[in-house]
Order: C-alpha cells, then structure tokens, then sequence
C-alpha cells in the first residue's frame, strides 16, 4: 500500500484553513486526548469530534467539534480541517469513517474497525489469519480464539452445546470493560441471561481457566512496515484492567513470541493502518508454558500500552500519530521496566463510600511515578479517570514503588505479579 494523497503531512504545511497541518481524531476521551498530547508536541493542530463538551480530550485539543459521530456536518467539518483522521475508540460508526474515508485519509480504515467492533467479525477474522497463516510456520501456532456459539436467535440459544457451559454471554457489539457480559453456569442462567441482554446478538464463550492476560501492541504503517512493543502482562479485576507490567521476564519468552507474530499477523491479514493491541489469554493446558488464546482487538492505542509514555523513547501514541501522517514508524526501546496502576473512580472513595481526595502528595513523592489524569470532573465506580505509570532501574525497584502506590491509593492486582 503506498501513501494515500495528501500525505506525508508534515507538521507545518499549510491545510485548506491555513494552518498548520491539523490531525483529527473520533472520540474525545482518556485515548483521544494522550494522541491530541502527541500531535500537539510534534507540532500539529488537533481535531476531536466528540459530542461531550467536557470530553478529556476535546479539552486540550485547538478545535472541538462538538456533534454526534454520525452528524454529516460535523463530519464534513473534520474533513475540511484535517489532513488525516483517526479514531480512539471502537464503536464509532463505521459509516461515519467511510464517510471521513472519501475525503480524506483514515487510518485505521472503516473495514479494520467495523472488524474489531462485532465480536462475532472478530472471531472469523481471527480464525481466517489463522487459516492463512497456517502454511508461514510459527505465524499463528497454537493461538486459538476460546470456544463460542453466537445467539442470534431462540434456535441457537437452544441448540448452545453443553460443553460451553459455565460461559460467559457477550454482547456482540458495543462492549467494553466488562460491559455487556454476564457470567452463565447453566443453560437456564443463560437463557435468563439473554433475555436482560434484550435478546440482541451475542456470543456465548467458554469460561477458560485463565492463568494470566496479556497484550501485544503493533503499529503499521501506509506502506506495511510494522513495529511493536514487547507484550504487556496484564491484570484485571472484575473485568476490567487493574495493572500492566511491562519488563524482560513478565512472561515466558516462548509465548511472548508467539503473541507476538499472531498479533503481527493479524494486522497483516486486515491491512491495518495505525496502532493496534490484541488481547490474549494464557491458559494452563498442561504444558510448561501454558497456551495462548486469543480474546479481541482493538482498533487504537490500548490501556495496557499507557506505560509506553514513560517507558518507551517512543509510545502508542506517537506511533498512532507517525503512521496516519506518513511519518517513519521507529522501532520503539524501552528504556526503563515499567508497572501500570489503572485509577478507576473507585480510588475517590473511601472504605465507608465517602468522597475524598487521593493522597497525590504521597503518590508523586514516590521517585519514579508519573501521575496521569484525564480531566475528567465526576468520578464514578468503575470509570477510568486516570493511570499512574512506575518506572525504575530495575524490576525489583519497580515491584517495591508499584506495591507502595497500590498502598496509598488502596488499588488491588499487584498479587498477581
Ligand atoms: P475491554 O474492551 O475493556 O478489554 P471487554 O468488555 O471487551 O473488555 P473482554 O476483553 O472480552 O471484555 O473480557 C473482559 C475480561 O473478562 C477479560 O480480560 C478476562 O479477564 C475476562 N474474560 C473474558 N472472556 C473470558 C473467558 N472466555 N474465560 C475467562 N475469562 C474471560
Ligand atoms: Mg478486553
């Protein structure tokens, strides 16, 4: 694939308004604003179109376009701003980005995100790299998606074979954090299950006996070069993201290998253009390792690739903005081992639910913590209002600061490390 028209866009070629070369982004939280942090810092103007007027990232960004994602004069606005568009998370319609497609370059393309948008997509998509990848040894090996049905309709539900059950019921689209799933053990539960889920398509997913998570992200470019980071450890709570540990040993190499070239491989098969994060399981299957199942993707940066900022001489983010804009993809070093504490609302609360403030005095004396916060005024159960990434000399160094911050704040998952 070569460069769309319009590109390179060098940060300070004059655009239709004028300007400085503008880059747009869909969406304007958490992610939408750290991309609107790294354009601005190579010299970019910024766009976010997101409808929310205190939006974290329409904050911080030089224009705000403030309409629904599929509003036609909003759409027609970015385009005439900006030189390029991306997207920061994965339920804008698709429809909107071929709209944004005809005028200008969009990177991730509708076709990637519609993928990452349907679980149901996800899984084929998932099993076709495999399929192909089948004759490139190594590719794709022993990376399986975990066994599922889809429910469309009262017949599947019926016809669900035992051996899914317990399972988990996902919707299969508009999920996220846990959202839209619910826990089955039994075929009654699950029919009690996709009645509240107002019988709209799910699928119904084998409740694997999970020995760790991670994730692996990649960013290619217009022209198919890929880059990666090293894959992240992750630890979740109640389905959602609790912690990322990121440094040499976090996993057995042999599957850090492994999740690797099938994330590789994934983005290849889609023709993806951006950043992108797979997700994975590691399952005890009996052997040393463990095997590795594949669970989604998402079509962005991703919250377990946050510690790049402070880590990395290059992050998700500044490679989300080097490849929509044509620029070089540089293989990014990590330059320091690194632990991601997630700052869900949870953290503005205390343990009888009263509101307070968190002890940032404590948390910023610690050497080696960068607090970030996304600007979001209410905190909430559950909401991501920020993270705070460790980083240190050594592994042990940054156990020990990660397991005092998790301390002063009260955040759980670092057992698991
Ligand atoms: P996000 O978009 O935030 O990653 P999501 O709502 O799309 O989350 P999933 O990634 O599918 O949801 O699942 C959230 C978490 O639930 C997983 O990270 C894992 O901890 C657990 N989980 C999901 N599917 C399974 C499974 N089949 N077996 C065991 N645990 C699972
Ligand atoms: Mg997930």
């Amino acid at each position: 694939m070569s460069l769309p028209e319009g590109l390179p866009m060098f940060p300070g070629t004059a655009s239709a308004t004028g300007q400085g070369a503008t880059l747009g982004v869909m969406g304007g939280g958490q992610l939408g604003r750290m991309f609107v942090h790294a354009a601005q810092r190579l010299g970019y103007f910024t766009a976010v179109l997101d409808p929310d007027p205190q939006s974290p990232a329409g904050q911080v960004s030089h224009h705000h376009i403030q309409t629904g994602y599929s509003d036609a004069a909003g759409l027609a606005q970015l385009a005439t701003l900006c030189g390029a568009v991306t997207t920061e998370f994965e339920n804008v319609p698709a429809d909107a980005l071929k709209a944004l497609a005809a005028r200008i370059p969009v990177a991730p393309g509708a076709a990637a995100v519609a993928i990452a948008q349907d679980r149901v997509q996800e899984k084929s998509h998932f099993t076709a790299t495999a399929d192909e990848a089948g004759s490139q040894p190594g590719a794709l090996a022993g990376v399986t998606c975990a066994p599922y049905a889809v429910i469309e309709t009262t017949a599947q539900l019926q016809a669900v074979p035992a051996q899914l059950l317990p399972g988990i019921l996902k919707t299969a689209r508009m999920g996220y954090d846990g959202k839209g799933q619910v826990r089955v053990k039994d075929a009654a539960a699950l029919a009690a299950a996709w009645a509240d889920l107002k019988q709209v398509p799910c699928v119904l997913e084998k409740m694997l006996p999970l020995k760790a998570e991670c994730s692996v992200i990649v960013a290619r470019g217009w022209d198919g070069q890929m880059v990666s980071f090293a894959p992240q450890f992750n630890v979740h709570v109640d389905g959602i993201l609790a912690v990322t540990a990121a440094y040499a040993g976090n996993m057995p190499p042999a599957l850090a290998e492994r999740a690797s070239a099938a994330t590789r491989a994934i983005a290849e098969h889609v023709g993806y253009v951006g950043v992108l994060c797979v997700e994975f399981f590691l399952i005890d299957d009996g052997s040393a390792d463990g095997a590795l199942v594949v669970n989604e993707m998402a079509p962005r940066p991703h919250n377990s690739g946050h510690y790049t900022i402070d880590a990395c001489d290059v992050s998700q983010f500044d490679l989300q903005v080097h490849a929509m804009a044509g620029l070089p993809l540089p293989q990014p070093r990590q330059h320091s081992p690194a632990i991601m504490l997630n700052l869900l609302g949870d953290v503005w609360f205390d343990a009888q639910g009263r509101a307070r403030t968190p002890d940032w005095q404590a948390v910023l004396a610690l050497p080696g913590a960068h607090l970030h916060l996304y600007g979001k005024t209410e905190a909430r159960r559950g909401r991501k209002m920020g993270h705070l990434n460790i980083t240190a000399a050594d592994v042990a160094t940054v156990k020990a600061t990660a397991r005092r911050a998790a301390q002063i704040l009260g955040l759980p998952g670092l057992e698991a490390l």
